[in-house]
């Protein structure tokens, strides 16, 4: 069995050359005598691989030293309640941009402690733009403004920071972070699950200016205060060590691949490939997108003969191009071209997706 081009939107392919460090290292690491998931997070060693993996990041998104780094157990979802409760007074309003169903999700997480104000949507035209900044209704004195810079199920990303002036622009980068440089100065918050760009699921990575960390915010559990996760190192409790040790090789694995300034090079290349696959197919596949909106990491698309679907799914199975059946919200198909997928295997599926029409055209 060789390992297939596998398009999944997360957990989503890993580079090849971690995975085989991994394995290598699993059932000794370091001269320890043991593995890396069977010693204390408070072993002078994983201390080590912990430091110099928040180290490798903050090289990686060239992060100022004004912002905090966590690593902490949790999804993405666990960050979109955590940051009403950090960084909102009970009740407060915060403004939420929604592009896209994650957008919706992080609403429904903060709605026992914030009034959460739809400032801009583009539910009405079925998420295929970004709403466009002139019409956004931000609120006077709100804790922050929320966007999902990457919306991996409509496919629709934010090519431009927006400006939301004195109000903190909190970023949900789940399935975009290190695809590209981003300004994290221009951010209050950045928050991102790490089963798309950067590791295994299981840890999050939140990147926070540490002025906001004196924010009274809401009555909380200490396990819910950034303030203490990040007075620990984010080692308040036991941290998922194997998540971040994973994590660490992939920072390393980017650097010496040539950084984010290369990443954003293949994510084009691969993008470009793609859409250019629809766009030339003659209306056999739609991609429904404005053009400037169009994510580089999820595209979703349709055939013009939706009872294709199903076999164009099966067929690209047994190609060897994995997971490209659209989520269930939207159906259709979604190829998601992740930082460890190669631009070969962009090049893979629209060879197939070309062979395809050609066949059933
Ligand atoms: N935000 C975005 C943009 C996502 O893609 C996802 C997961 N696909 C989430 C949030 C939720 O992440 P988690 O499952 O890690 O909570």
């Amino acid at each position: 069995m060789t390992r297939a081009y596998n398009f999944s939107a997360g957990p989503a392919t890993l580079p090849e050359a971690v995975l085989r460090q991994a394995q290598a290292e699993l059932l000794e690491w370091n001269g320890v005598g043991a593995s890396i998931v069977e010693i204390s997070h408070r072993s002078a060693e994983f201390i080590e691989v912990a430091a110099q993996a928040e180290s490798d990041l903050r090289t990686l998104l060239a992060i100022p030293d004004d912002y905090a780094v966590m690593f902490l157990a949790g999804g993405a979802t666990t960050q979109q309640a955590l940051l009403a409760l950090n960084f909102a007074a009970p009740g407060q309003i915060a403004d939420y941009i929604v592009s896209g169903h994650w957008g919706q999700t992080a609403i429904k997480q903060v709605r026992h402690y914030v009034t959460a104000n739809v400032a801009a949507s583009s539910e009405a035209g079925g998420f295929t733009d970004l709403p466009a900044r002139e019409h956004w209704r931000l609120s006077e004195g709100a804790a922050y403004v929320h966007i999902t810079a990457n919306e991996t199920i409509h496919g629709v990303e934010f090519r431009n920071t927006p400006d939301t002036g004195e109000v903190p622009l909190f970023a949900d980068f789940s399935s975009s972070i290190a695809s590209e440089p981003v300004d994290v100065s221009r951010y209050g918050l950045i928050y991102a699950g790490a089963q798309k760009n950067l590791g295994p699921v299981g840890v999050s990575v939140v990147i926070v200016r540490r002025d906001l960390l004196q924010r009274e915010g809401q009555p909380r559990a200490d396990i819910f205060d950034y303030r203490s996760h990040v007075a620990r190192d984010s080692m308040l409790n036991t941290p998922p060590t194997w998540n971040w040790y994973l994590a660490g090789l992939v920072f390393k694995w980017m650097l010496a691949e040539g950084g984010v300034e290369e990443f954003a090079r293949r994510n084009a290349a691969k993008s470009a490939l793609v859409y250019q696959a629809i766009d030339d197919s003659g209306g056999f596949y739609r991609n429904e997108v404005a053009a400037a909106a169009r994510s580089r990491m999820n595209i979703p698309f349709f055939l013009a003969d939706d009872t294709l679907t199903a076999r164009f799914v099966s067929q690209s199975r047994e190609a060897g191009l994995l997971a490209l059946k659209g989520h269930k919200a939207v159906g259709g198909i979604r190829a998601s071209l992740y930082n460890a997928m190669p631009v070969a295997g962009a090049q893979a599926l629209v060879d197939f997706m070309r062979d395809f029409q050609q066949r059933h055209g």
